[in-house]
Protein backbone atom coordinates (compact mmCIF):
# COMPACT_ATOMS: atom_id res chain seq x y z
CA UNK A 1 0.00 0.00 0.00
CA UNK A 2 1.47 3.39 -0.88
CA UNK A 3 2.20 5.75 1.34
CA UNK A 4 -1.06 8.29 2.73
CA UNK A 5 -0.80 11.82 1.24
CA UNK A 6 -2.45 14.15 3.11
CA UNK A 7 -4.05 17.46 1.76
CA UNK A 8 -3.70 19.60 4.43
CA UNK A 9 -1.50 18.25 8.01
CA UNK A 10 -2.87 21.03 10.68
CA UNK A 11 -1.04 20.89 13.73
CA UNK A 12 -3.10 21.52 17.05
CA UNK A 13 -7.04 21.28 17.53
CA UNK A 14 -7.33 24.42 19.29
CA UNK A 15 -10.15 27.03 17.75
CA UNK A 16 -8.08 28.29 15.13
CA UNK A 17 -6.98 24.56 14.38
CA UNK A 18 -10.23 22.90 14.16
CA UNK A 19 -11.45 26.15 12.14
CA UNK A 20 -8.54 25.89 9.86
CA UNK A 21 -9.26 22.14 9.53
CA UNK A 22 -13.02 22.17 9.03
CA UNK A 23 -12.78 24.99 6.19
CA UNK A 24 -10.05 23.03 4.33
CA UNK A 25 -12.14 19.84 4.73
CA UNK A 26 -14.80 22.10 3.52
CA UNK A 27 -13.15 22.31 -0.08
CA UNK A 28 -12.81 18.46 -0.25
CA UNK A 29 -9.15 18.51 0.94
CA UNK A 30 -8.20 15.55 3.17
CA UNK A 31 -7.66 16.73 6.37
CA UNK A 32 -4.78 15.50 9.50
CA UNK A 33 -5.45 17.37 12.74
CA UNK A 34 -2.70 16.56 14.80
CA UNK A 35 -3.20 17.23 18.71
CA UNK A 36 -0.85 17.05 21.35
CA UNK A 37 -3.55 16.66 24.52
CA UNK A 38 -6.26 14.07 25.06
CA UNK A 39 -9.12 16.10 23.67
CA UNK A 40 -9.47 19.10 21.30
CA UNK A 41 -9.89 22.62 22.61
CA UNK A 42 -8.42 22.50 26.46
CA UNK A 43 -7.95 26.60 26.47
CA UNK A 44 -11.09 26.61 24.39
CA UNK A 45 -13.00 25.18 27.43
CA UNK A 46 -11.54 27.97 29.97
CA UNK A 47 -12.67 30.62 28.06
CA UNK A 48 -15.02 33.62 29.42
CA UNK A 49 -14.94 31.56 32.40
CA UNK A 50 -16.52 28.58 30.95
CA UNK A 51 -18.93 30.73 29.05
CA UNK A 52 -16.72 31.48 26.36
CA UNK A 53 -17.02 35.16 24.50
CA UNK A 54 -17.08 33.76 21.15
CA UNK A 55 -16.43 36.82 19.51
CA UNK A 56 -17.53 40.66 19.47
CA UNK A 57 -19.64 42.72 16.63
CA UNK A 58 -18.31 45.77 17.64
CA UNK A 59 -15.14 44.95 16.27
CA UNK A 60 -14.99 47.60 14.09
CA UNK A 61 -15.32 50.27 16.58
CA UNK A 62 -11.89 50.63 17.81
CA UNK A 63 -10.34 48.25 15.31
CA UNK A 64 -6.82 50.01 15.78
CA UNK A 65 -6.94 49.68 19.92
CA UNK A 66 -7.98 46.31 19.73
CA UNK A 67 -5.73 44.48 17.65
CA UNK A 68 -2.40 46.91 18.49
CA UNK A 69 0.26 47.47 16.47
CA UNK A 70 -0.56 44.98 13.99
CA UNK A 71 -3.95 45.68 13.47
CA UNK A 72 -4.05 46.60 9.80
CA UNK A 73 -2.71 42.73 9.09
CA UNK A 74 -6.09 41.16 9.92
CA UNK A 75 -8.61 43.37 8.13
CA UNK A 76 -8.33 41.01 5.17
CA UNK A 77 -9.19 38.08 7.10
CA UNK A 78 -11.82 39.77 9.35
CA UNK A 79 -13.81 40.94 6.38
CA UNK A 80 -13.71 37.42 4.70
CA UNK A 81 -15.06 36.16 7.94
CA UNK A 82 -16.54 38.52 10.11
CA UNK A 83 -18.28 37.77 13.78
CA UNK A 84 -21.34 37.79 11.79
CA UNK A 85 -20.09 35.21 9.95
CA UNK A 86 -18.86 33.46 12.72
CA UNK A 87 -21.99 33.80 14.47
CA UNK A 88 -24.09 31.88 11.21
CA UNK A 89 -20.92 29.26 11.73
CA UNK A 90 -21.54 28.15 14.98
CA UNK A 91 -25.34 28.39 14.40
CA UNK A 92 -25.01 26.12 11.31
CA UNK A 93 -23.24 23.87 13.86
CA UNK A 94 -25.90 24.25 16.50
CA UNK A 95 -24.91 26.80 18.80
CA UNK A 96 -26.99 29.70 18.43
CA UNK A 97 -25.19 32.76 19.86
CA UNK A 98 -26.54 36.33 21.56
CA UNK A 99 -25.09 39.45 22.52
CA UNK A 100 -24.17 40.83 25.49
CA UNK A 101 -22.84 44.26 26.75
CA UNK A 102 -20.21 45.93 25.17
CA UNK A 103 -20.81 43.58 21.71
CA UNK A 104 -19.73 40.38 23.39
CA UNK A 105 -21.33 37.46 22.02
CA UNK A 106 -21.51 33.98 23.92
CA UNK A 107 -23.37 30.68 23.41
CA UNK A 108 -26.80 30.51 24.12
CA UNK A 109 -26.29 27.87 26.12
CA UNK A 110 -23.56 29.65 28.02
CA UNK A 111 -21.09 26.88 27.85
CA UNK A 112 -17.70 26.60 26.44
CA UNK A 113 -18.07 22.84 26.38
CA UNK A 114 -20.88 23.05 23.91
CA UNK A 115 -18.81 25.26 21.73
CA UNK A 116 -15.78 22.58 21.57
CA UNK A 117 -18.19 19.61 21.37
CA UNK A 118 -19.34 21.18 18.46
CA UNK A 119 -16.18 22.05 16.79
CA UNK A 120 -15.16 18.68 17.16
CA UNK A 121 -18.38 17.03 15.85
CA UNK A 122 -18.04 19.62 13.12
CA UNK A 123 -14.29 17.65 12.41
CA UNK A 124 -15.15 14.39 13.25
CA UNK A 125 -19.33 14.95 10.13
CA UNK A 126 -16.06 16.33 7.78
CA UNK A 127 -14.68 13.23 7.67
CA UNK A 128 -11.37 15.48 9.38
CA UNK A 129 -8.28 12.36 10.46
CA UNK A 130 -8.11 13.66 14.25
CA UNK A 131 -5.26 12.28 16.22
CA UNK A 132 -5.04 12.99 19.71
CA UNK A 133 -1.86 12.59 21.97
CA UNK A 134 -0.08 13.72 18.50
CA UNK A 135 2.89 16.07 19.66
CA UNK A 136 4.55 17.10 16.57
CA UNK A 137 8.40 17.54 17.07
CA UNK A 138 9.01 18.92 13.81
CA UNK A 139 7.89 19.97 10.30
CA UNK A 140 10.38 20.13 7.55
CA UNK A 141 9.88 20.19 3.71
CA UNK A 142 10.67 17.13 1.79
CA UNK A 143 11.68 16.77 -1.40
CA UNK A 144 9.94 13.92 -3.31
CA UNK A 145 9.88 12.41 -6.96
CA UNK A 146 6.45 13.38 -6.66
CA UNK A 147 6.62 16.62 -6.08
CA UNK A 148 7.49 19.85 -3.10
CA UNK A 149 6.22 17.39 0.22
CA UNK A 150 5.92 18.48 3.77
CA UNK A 151 7.29 15.77 6.12
CA UNK A 152 5.17 16.31 10.12
CA UNK A 153 7.12 14.35 12.35
CA UNK A 154 5.58 13.71 15.93
CA UNK A 155 7.47 11.77 19.00
CA UNK A 156 6.11 8.09 17.43
CA UNK A 157 5.18 8.42 13.83
CA UNK A 158 5.66 10.46 10.74
CA UNK A 159 3.60 11.93 8.29
CA UNK A 160 3.13 13.72 4.52
CA UNK A 161 1.20 16.34 3.35
CA UNK A 162 0.83 18.93 0.83
CA UNK A 163 0.58 22.23 2.90
CA UNK A 164 0.56 22.64 6.75
CA UNK A 165 -0.68 24.91 9.07
CA UNK A 166 0.44 25.55 11.90
CA UNK A 167 -1.88 26.20 14.64
CA UNK A 168 -0.68 25.18 18.17
CA UNK A 169 -1.52 28.79 19.87
CA UNK A 170 0.71 31.17 22.25
CA UNK A 171 2.64 30.39 25.20
CA UNK A 172 0.75 31.03 28.20
CA UNK A 173 -1.56 28.63 29.99
CA UNK A 174 1.00 25.61 29.69
CA UNK A 175 -0.88 23.53 31.53
CA UNK A 176 -3.50 23.54 28.03
CA UNK A 177 -1.31 22.43 25.39
CA UNK A 178 -0.09 25.71 24.15
CA UNK A 179 3.70 25.78 25.46
CA UNK A 180 4.97 27.98 22.66
CA UNK A 181 6.11 24.65 20.61
CA UNK A 182 4.65 26.70 16.90
CA UNK A 183 7.45 29.19 17.48
CA UNK A 184 10.00 26.95 17.32
CA UNK A 185 8.83 25.59 14.59
CA UNK A 186 8.42 28.54 12.50
CA UNK A 187 11.85 29.81 13.98
CA UNK A 188 13.82 26.22 12.60
CA UNK A 189 11.92 26.77 8.76
CA UNK A 190 13.22 30.47 8.85
CA UNK A 191 10.78 32.56 10.57
CA UNK A 192 11.21 35.53 12.77
CA UNK A 193 9.66 35.33 16.04
CA UNK A 194 9.00 38.82 17.78
CA UNK A 195 10.05 39.14 21.62
CA UNK A 196 7.08 36.94 23.56
CA UNK A 197 5.41 38.44 26.53
CA UNK A 198 2.05 38.54 28.79
CA UNK A 199 -1.11 40.16 27.45
CA UNK A 200 -4.04 40.53 29.23
CA UNK A 201 -2.48 39.22 32.60
CA UNK A 202 -3.47 40.99 35.75
CA UNK A 203 -0.75 42.94 37.24
CA UNK A 204 1.66 42.27 40.63
CA UNK A 205 1.37 45.67 43.10
CA UNK A 206 4.21 46.20 44.92
CA UNK A 207 4.19 47.10 49.00
CA UNK A 208 0.88 44.71 48.95
CA UNK A 209 0.43 45.61 52.84
CA UNK A 210 0.58 49.08 52.29
CA UNK A 211 -1.75 50.74 51.28
CA UNK A 212 -3.82 47.84 49.80
CA UNK A 213 -4.41 46.73 53.52
CA UNK A 214 -5.35 49.55 55.59
CA UNK A 215 -6.84 49.77 59.17
CA UNK A 216 -10.16 50.08 60.04
CA UNK A 217 -11.26 53.25 61.88
CA UNK A 218 -14.12 51.64 64.21
CA UNK A 219 -12.32 48.45 65.47
CA UNK A 220 -8.90 49.63 64.45
CA UNK A 221 -8.77 45.88 62.69
CA UNK A 222 -6.68 45.68 59.07
CA UNK A 223 -8.92 45.27 56.17
CA UNK A 224 -7.85 44.42 52.73
CA UNK A 225 -8.91 45.67 49.12
CA UNK A 226 -8.87 42.39 47.92
CA UNK A 227 -12.17 41.60 46.18
CA UNK A 228 -13.26 44.91 45.55
CA UNK A 229 -14.50 45.74 42.27
CA UNK A 230 -14.31 49.26 40.86
CA UNK A 231 -16.73 49.26 38.10
CA UNK A 232 -15.93 51.08 34.53
CA UNK A 233 -12.87 53.31 35.91
CA UNK A 234 -9.60 55.06 33.97
CA UNK A 235 -6.51 53.45 33.59
CA UNK A 236 -2.72 54.31 32.41
CA UNK A 237 0.39 52.67 32.67
CA UNK A 238 3.29 54.96 33.91
CA UNK A 239 6.91 53.60 33.11
CA UNK A 240 9.99 56.06 34.15
CA UNK A 241 7.00 58.94 34.61
CA UNK A 242 5.75 58.39 30.78
CA UNK A 243 2.64 56.80 29.87
CA UNK A 244 2.92 53.90 27.64
CA UNK A 245 -0.92 53.02 27.87
CA UNK A 246 -4.44 53.36 28.67
CA UNK A 247 -7.52 51.59 29.30
CA UNK A 248 -10.84 51.81 30.72
CA UNK A 249 -13.51 49.31 32.57
CA UNK A 250 -14.02 47.29 35.41
CA UNK A 251 -10.89 47.14 38.09
CA UNK A 252 -10.84 44.50 40.82
CA UNK A 253 -8.22 43.93 43.63
CA UNK A 254 -6.99 40.57 43.84
CA UNK A 255 -4.30 39.68 46.34
CA UNK A 256 -1.67 40.06 44.92
CA UNK A 257 -2.61 43.22 43.07
CA UNK A 258 -5.19 43.83 40.15
CA UNK A 259 -7.19 41.89 37.32
CA UNK A 260 -10.04 43.00 35.01
CA UNK A 261 -10.30 44.31 31.81
CA UNK A 262 -9.07 47.59 32.25
CA UNK A 263 -5.71 46.38 34.30
CA UNK A 264 -5.10 43.27 31.74
CA UNK A 265 -5.04 45.22 28.87
CA UNK A 266 -1.89 47.44 30.29
CA UNK A 267 -0.12 43.76 31.01
CA UNK A 268 1.58 43.66 27.00
CA UNK A 269 2.94 47.19 27.67
CA UNK A 270 4.93 45.79 30.76
CA UNK A 271 8.74 46.18 30.71
CA UNK A 272 10.06 43.12 30.08
CA UNK A 273 12.74 42.95 32.77
CA UNK A 274 13.49 39.97 34.87
CA UNK A 275 13.07 40.61 38.76
CA UNK A 276 11.83 43.44 40.79
CA UNK A 277 10.78 46.47 38.80
CA UNK A 278 12.96 49.82 40.88
CA UNK A 279 10.52 51.85 43.24
CA UNK A 280 7.95 53.99 41.52
CA UNK A 281 9.93 53.31 37.60
CA UNK A 282 6.36 51.25 36.54
CA UNK A 283 2.77 53.01 38.45
CA UNK A 284 -0.57 51.76 37.92
CA UNK A 285 -2.70 55.13 37.85
CA UNK A 286 -6.48 54.68 38.43
CA UNK A 287 -9.12 57.40 37.52
CA UNK A 288 -11.88 56.56 39.85
CA UNK A 289 -14.15 58.90 37.64
CA UNK A 290 -13.31 59.25 34.23
CA UNK A 291 -16.28 60.97 33.21
CA UNK A 292 -15.33 63.81 35.18
CA UNK A 293 -12.60 66.67 35.18
CA UNK A 294 -10.73 67.37 38.08
CA UNK A 295 -12.07 70.43 38.38
CA UNK A 296 -15.24 69.16 38.58
CA UNK A 297 -14.54 66.46 41.05
CA UNK A 298 -12.83 69.24 43.31
CA UNK A 299 -15.93 71.22 43.29
CA UNK A 300 -18.01 68.96 44.22
CA UNK A 301 -15.87 67.62 46.83
CA UNK A 302 -16.00 71.59 48.51
CA UNK A 303 -19.52 72.03 48.13
CA UNK A 304 -20.02 68.52 49.83
CA UNK A 305 -17.91 69.36 52.35
CA UNK A 306 -19.41 73.29 52.59
CA UNK A 307 -22.22 71.75 53.32
CA UNK A 308 -22.08 69.05 55.95
CA UNK A 309 -18.88 70.11 57.99
CA UNK A 310 -19.59 67.80 60.45
CA UNK A 311 -19.61 65.17 58.46
CA UNK A 312 -17.09 62.33 58.86
CA UNK A 313 -14.56 62.23 55.60
CA UNK A 314 -15.59 58.33 54.97
CA UNK A 315 -19.16 58.86 54.81
CA UNK A 316 -19.03 62.21 53.10
CA UNK A 317 -16.39 60.69 50.11
CA UNK A 318 -19.28 57.63 49.83
CA UNK A 319 -22.26 59.44 49.28
CA UNK A 320 -20.74 62.26 47.41
CA UNK A 321 -19.45 60.00 44.62
CA UNK A 322 -20.64 56.55 45.48
CA UNK A 323 -17.79 55.02 46.57
CA UNK A 324 -17.47 51.63 48.62
CA UNK A 325 -16.12 52.33 51.93
CA UNK A 326 -12.76 50.84 51.49
CA UNK A 327 -12.11 52.66 48.69
CA UNK A 328 -13.28 55.97 50.33
CA UNK A 329 -10.15 54.67 53.29
CA UNK A 330 -7.73 54.34 50.35
CA UNK A 331 -8.48 57.60 49.27
CA UNK A 332 -8.24 59.41 52.46
CA UNK A 333 -5.20 58.41 54.38
CA UNK A 334 -4.63 60.51 57.36
CA UNK A 335 -7.67 62.62 56.99
CA UNK A 336 -9.31 59.09 57.53
CA UNK A 337 -10.44 60.07 61.12
CA UNK A 338 -11.60 63.68 60.70
CA UNK A 339 -14.51 64.89 59.81
CA UNK A 340 -15.05 68.06 56.89
CA UNK A 341 -14.38 71.07 58.91
CA UNK A 342 -10.92 69.59 60.10
CA UNK A 343 -9.71 69.11 56.54
CA UNK A 344 -7.67 71.36 54.92
CA UNK A 345 -7.63 73.31 51.54
CA UNK A 346 -4.25 71.43 51.21
CA UNK A 347 -5.77 67.57 52.18
CA UNK A 348 -8.83 68.38 50.08
CA UNK A 349 -6.63 69.22 47.05
CA UNK A 350 -4.78 66.16 48.11
CA UNK A 351 -7.83 64.11 47.76
CA UNK A 352 -9.21 65.76 44.68
CA UNK A 353 -6.04 64.30 43.13
CA UNK A 354 -5.56 61.13 44.32
CA UNK A 355 -9.61 60.25 42.87
CA UNK A 356 -8.07 61.17 39.93
CA UNK A 357 -4.90 59.49 39.93
CA UNK A 358 -5.07 56.98 42.74
CA UNK A 359 -1.28 55.47 41.91
CA UNK A 360 0.01 51.89 42.88
CA UNK A 361 3.34 50.93 42.42
CA UNK A 362 3.97 47.78 40.23
CA UNK A 363 6.45 44.91 41.35
CA UNK A 364 7.33 43.16 38.61
CA UNK A 365 6.30 41.91 35.35
CA UNK A 366 3.90 39.41 35.26
CA UNK A 367 4.63 35.47 34.49
CA UNK A 368 3.97 34.65 31.14
CA UNK A 369 2.08 31.61 32.17
CA UNK A 370 -0.08 33.25 33.91
CA UNK A 371 -1.31 36.03 30.73
CA UNK A 372 -4.87 34.89 29.30
CA UNK A 373 -3.09 35.61 25.53
CA UNK A 374 1.01 35.45 24.57
CA UNK A 375 1.64 38.99 22.43
CA UNK A 376 4.56 38.96 19.80
CA UNK A 377 4.61 35.33 17.61
CA UNK A 378 5.28 34.72 14.36
CA UNK A 379 6.54 38.09 12.57
CA UNK A 380 3.29 39.29 10.85
CA UNK A 381 6.21 40.67 7.53
CA UNK A 382 6.02 37.51 6.82
CA UNK A 383 2.80 36.20 6.75
CA UNK A 384 0.63 36.85 3.92
CA UNK A 385 -2.42 38.41 5.47
CA UNK A 386 -5.21 37.32 3.16
CA UNK A 387 -4.22 33.56 2.87
CA UNK A 388 -2.17 33.24 6.22
CA UNK A 389 0.59 31.52 4.13
CA UNK A 390 4.11 31.83 4.82
CA UNK A 391 6.12 34.45 2.62
CA UNK A 392 9.54 32.63 3.22
CA UNK A 393 8.29 28.64 2.39
CA UNK A 394 5.81 27.79 0.42
CA UNK A 395 2.86 25.52 1.53
CA UNK A 396 3.20 26.83 5.28
CA UNK A 397 0.48 28.35 6.85
CA UNK A 398 -0.28 29.74 10.13
CA UNK A 399 -3.34 31.11 12.33
CA UNK A 400 -4.84 32.09 15.81
CA UNK A 401 -2.23 33.39 18.55
CA UNK A 402 1.32 31.85 17.13
CA UNK A 403 0.74 34.57 14.77
CA UNK A 404 2.19 38.18 16.55
CA UNK A 405 -1.28 39.56 16.90
CA UNK A 406 -3.39 40.04 20.08
CA UNK A 407 -6.51 41.27 21.07
CA UNK A 408 -8.02 43.27 24.35
CA UNK A 409 -10.69 41.27 26.26
CA UNK A 410 -14.11 41.02 24.80
CA UNK A 411 -14.00 37.93 22.48
CA UNK A 412 -11.61 39.52 19.65
CA UNK A 413 -9.30 37.05 20.60
CA UNK A 414 -11.31 34.31 19.14
CA UNK A 415 -12.09 36.49 16.86
CA UNK A 416 -8.94 36.24 15.61
CA UNK A 417 -8.16 32.69 15.82
CA UNK A 418 -11.68 31.67 13.93
CA UNK A 419 -10.70 34.34 11.00
CA UNK A 420 -6.85 33.14 10.51
CA UNK A 421 -8.15 29.62 10.86
CA UNK A 422 -10.41 30.12 8.63
CA UNK A 423 -8.05 32.07 5.84
CA UNK A 424 -5.49 29.65 6.12
CA UNK A 425 -7.99 26.40 6.08
CA UNK A 426 -9.56 27.44 2.62
CA UNK A 427 -5.61 28.74 1.26
CA UNK A 428 -3.79 25.12 1.99
CA UNK A 429 -6.81 23.38 0.48
CA UNK A 430 -6.22 25.25 -2.39
CA UNK A 431 -2.69 25.10 -2.29
CA UNK A 432 -2.79 21.78 -2.07
CA UNK A 433 -5.16 21.47 -5.00
CA UNK A 434 -2.33 23.12 -7.34
CA UNK A 435 -0.02 20.62 -5.97
CA UNK A 436 -2.12 17.30 -6.82
CA UNK A 437 -2.25 18.57 -10.19
CA UNK A 438 1.77 19.50 -10.64
CA UNK A 439 2.13 16.06 -9.41
C1 LIG B 1 -8.50 31.67 30.93
C2 LIG B 1 -8.65 32.19 29.52
C3 LIG B 1 -9.85 32.75 29.13
C4 LIG B 1 -10.00 33.26 27.83
N1 LIG B 1 -11.21 33.77 27.46
C5 LIG B 1 -11.37 34.24 26.20
C6 LIG B 1 -12.64 34.68 25.76
O1 LIG B 1 -13.65 34.57 26.46
N2 LIG B 1 -12.72 35.20 24.49
C7 LIG B 1 -11.63 35.30 23.67
O2 LIG B 1 -11.76 35.82 22.57
N3 LIG B 1 -10.43 34.81 24.04
C8 LIG B 1 -10.28 34.27 25.27
N4 LIG B 1 -9.06 33.75 25.65
C9 LIG B 1 -7.97 33.68 24.63
C10 LIG B 1 -8.23 32.50 23.67
O3 LIG B 1 -8.53 31.35 24.41
C11 LIG B 1 -7.01 32.22 22.79
O4 LIG B 1 -6.63 33.39 22.13
C12 LIG B 1 -7.32 31.11 21.78
O5 LIG B 1 -7.59 29.90 22.45
C13 LIG B 1 -6.17 30.91 20.80
O6 LIG B 1 -6.52 29.87 19.93
P1 LIG B 1 -5.40 29.05 19.17
O7 LIG B 1 -6.12 28.00 18.42
O8 LIG B 1 -4.53 29.96 18.41
O9 LIG B 1 -4.49 28.42 20.31
P2 LIG B 1 -4.82 27.46 21.54
O10 LIG B 1 -6.20 27.64 22.01
O11 LIG B 1 -3.71 27.69 22.48
O12 LIG B 1 -4.74 26.02 20.90
C14 LIG B 1 -3.50 25.47 20.46
C15 LIG B 1 -3.62 23.97 20.43
O13 LIG B 1 -2.46 23.43 19.86
C16 LIG B 1 -2.02 22.32 20.63
N5 LIG B 1 -0.58 22.19 20.46
C17 LIG B 1 0.41 22.99 20.89
N6 LIG B 1 1.60 22.53 20.50
C18 LIG B 1 1.37 21.40 19.82
C19 LIG B 1 2.21 20.44 19.19
N7 LIG B 1 3.54 20.55 19.19
N8 LIG B 1 1.63 19.37 18.57
C20 LIG B 1 0.28 19.22 18.57
N9 LIG B 1 -0.54 20.07 19.17
C21 LIG B 1 -0.01 21.16 19.77
C22 LIG B 1 -2.41 22.69 22.06
O14 LIG B 1 -2.48 21.54 22.88
C23 LIG B 1 -3.74 23.37 21.82
O15 LIG B 1 -4.80 22.43 21.83
C24 LIG B 1 -8.90 33.22 26.92
C25 LIG B 1 -7.70 32.64 27.32
C26 LIG B 1 -7.57 32.12 28.61
C27 LIG B 1 -6.27 31.47 29.02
Amino acid sequence: MGRQIYDVIVTGAGPSGMMAAISASSEGANVLLLEKNPSPGKKLLLTGHGRCNITNIRIMDNFRETYHENARFLTSALHAFSPEDVRAFFASIGIPTHEEDAGRIFPDSQKASDVCRALEDAVRKNGIELLMESPVTSVSPAKDPSGDLWCVKTNDSEYTGRSVVIASGGKSFPHTGSTGDGYRIAEDLDHEITPIRPALAPLFLASFSDPMTDRCEDCGAEFTLAGVTLPDVGTALSVDGKTVARSRGDLLFTHQGVSGPSAMSLSRYLPTDTGKYPEGKVRLIVDLLPDISEEEVGKNLLSAMTDNPNRHMKRLLCETFHFQEKIALLLLGETMDLSANQVTKKMRNQITEKIKRCSFDIEKCTPLDMAYVTAGGVSVRQIDPKTMGSKVKEGLFFCGEVIDIDGVSGGYNLQNAWSTGRAAGLAAASFSRREERRE
